[in-house]
């Protein structure tokens, strides 16, 4: 009798919890990236310009009448701190009354450069025009576009960057916005761990996204996991917003010309931006940037569009260490070779290898090759629970 009761007791503790995690937990089903030989397109690693002791948004007088606005050292967040360092550094414009007639010079052409020209010339300024080492090559292109606090100094010093930036995507999603096409960003779910969780969760504690919730990703003939959280975010389309920002730019007539500069002296306007990003180590002699290196692999039409609804962000044990990955649906991958762009079904990346400005060319190409090696076999394991199979160097060809 007493066994009995017991049993009952248990049974019907176990049916509550049984109950409670099915109501917490709904299963997400999810079509999951083909990833083989076939479906792999370009694999890039570009350089996150981190400064170590924050982003550098100030003012500095430099030689007689000349002043230096310097707006720097994104890390892995200049697009979702975009609008927001924007912002902050047109206010240092009115701050030191320069006057909107004075000419402007701004040095760097990546997303804080081109976004900084555009924004300025509608505030009025006179911008004369930009100096740039190379148009295509900076990593502002190449970035995955997740709205998401990744690989930062000081988190508390961007949010206030990144609640601004978030508040003009939503202006840019709803076709509101005066210049940026509304296909340039999508409002997407995003699924990410406890682990990977953090880079998000100031968007609900801000009220711009609705609460988490806790899912199960069930991948269709692949792998299942659960303890996964749901948030919504933005997506970025990179490609698309550094195109856009260019169109407005030719419309403004503002000149871009190729130069490297190497001393501010060299600049004729009294007023110069300086938007170099990691360049800035070198041009403005400040020991605190780091170079870190990150790489991703772009997959190509036969990889499916299933994948292209939704992102990832979360880690593998690998080599028994936790280590990144995540998916963004990136559509467009524009590289020197390529201004054009090479059309892509999403990116899955990432690594974070700090202090890559250390390495030789030979170094960082054995880095390299490794890296996306490890890559692949990681997002195998993720999404299909089974080791990543290398072509043979037969079917290689
Ligand atoms: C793999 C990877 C993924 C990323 N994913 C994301 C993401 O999902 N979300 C996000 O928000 N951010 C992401 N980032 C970070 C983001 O790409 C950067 O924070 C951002 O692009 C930095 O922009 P920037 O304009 O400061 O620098 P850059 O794009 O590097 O531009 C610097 C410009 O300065 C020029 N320059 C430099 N020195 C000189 C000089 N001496 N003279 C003239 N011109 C000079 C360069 O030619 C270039 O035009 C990612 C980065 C990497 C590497």
């Amino acid at each position: 009798m007493k066994s009995s009761k017991l049993s009952s007791i248990l049974l019907g503790c176990f049916l509550l919890l049984s109950l409670s995690a099915s109501a917490e937990e709904t299963i997400v089903k999810l079509i999951p990236p083909v990833i083989n030989a076939d479906t792999i397109g370009i694999k890039y690693a570009c350089m996150r310009p981190k400064r170590e002791n924050g982003i550098n948004i100030s003012a500095k007088k430099i030689e007689r009448n000349k002043i230096v606005i310097n707006c720097y050292g994104h890390g892995g967040a200049g697009w979702t701190t975009l609008f927001g360092s924007i912002q902050k550094a047109i206010q240092l414009f009115e701050e030191e009354k320069i006057s909107k007639e004075t000419p402007i010079r701004i040095v760097g052409s990546g997303c804080i450069g081109l976004c900084m020209a555009t924004e300025l010339s509608h505030s009025g300024y006179n911008v004369s025009g930009i100096y740039t080492k190379s148009l295509y090559d900076p990593v502002s292109w190449r970035s995955a576009g997740f709205f998401g606090l990744l690989a930062v100094a000081d988190v508390q010093e961007v949010i206030p960057l990144a609640k601004e930036s978030f508040i003009v995507y939503q202006q840019i999603s709803q076709g509101k916005h005066p210049y940026l096409a509304r296909d340039a960003v999508r409002y997407l779910p995003i699924y990410c761990t406890q682990e990977t969780e953090g880079e998000l969760a100031f968007l609900v504690q801000l009220g711009l996204v609705p609460p988490k919730q806790q899912v199960t990703l069930a991948f269709e003939g692949g792998a299942t996991h659960s303890g996964y959280y749901q948030y919504m975010t933005f997506f970025m389309n990179t490609g698309i917003l550094m195109q856009n920002f260019l169109s407005e730019i030719h419309k403004k007539n503002i000149p871009i010309e190729i130069k490297t500069i190497h001393s501010f002296s060299e600049i004729q306007e009294q007023v110069i931006v300086n938007c170099t990003g990691f360049g800035a180590g070198e041009l403005n002699q400040d020991t605190n940037l780091n170079a870190v290196r990150g790489h991703l692999i772009a997959l190509n039409d036969l990889s499916g569009p299933g994948h292209l609804d939704y992102m990832i962000l979360t880690s593998v044990l690998q080599d028994q260490e936790a280590q990144p990955l995540y998916m963004t649906p990136k559509c467009l991958i524009v590289t020197p070779d390529h201004p054009e762009g090479i059309h892509s079904l999403g990116v899955i990346g990432v690594t974070f290898i700090p202090h890559a400005e250390k390495l030789s060319a030979e170094q960082l190409q054995e880095l390299d090759q490794n890296a996306y090696q490890k890559l692949l076999e990681r997002a195998s394991l993720f999404f299909f629970q089974k080791p990543y199979k290398s072509p043979s160097p037969k079917e290689a060809g």
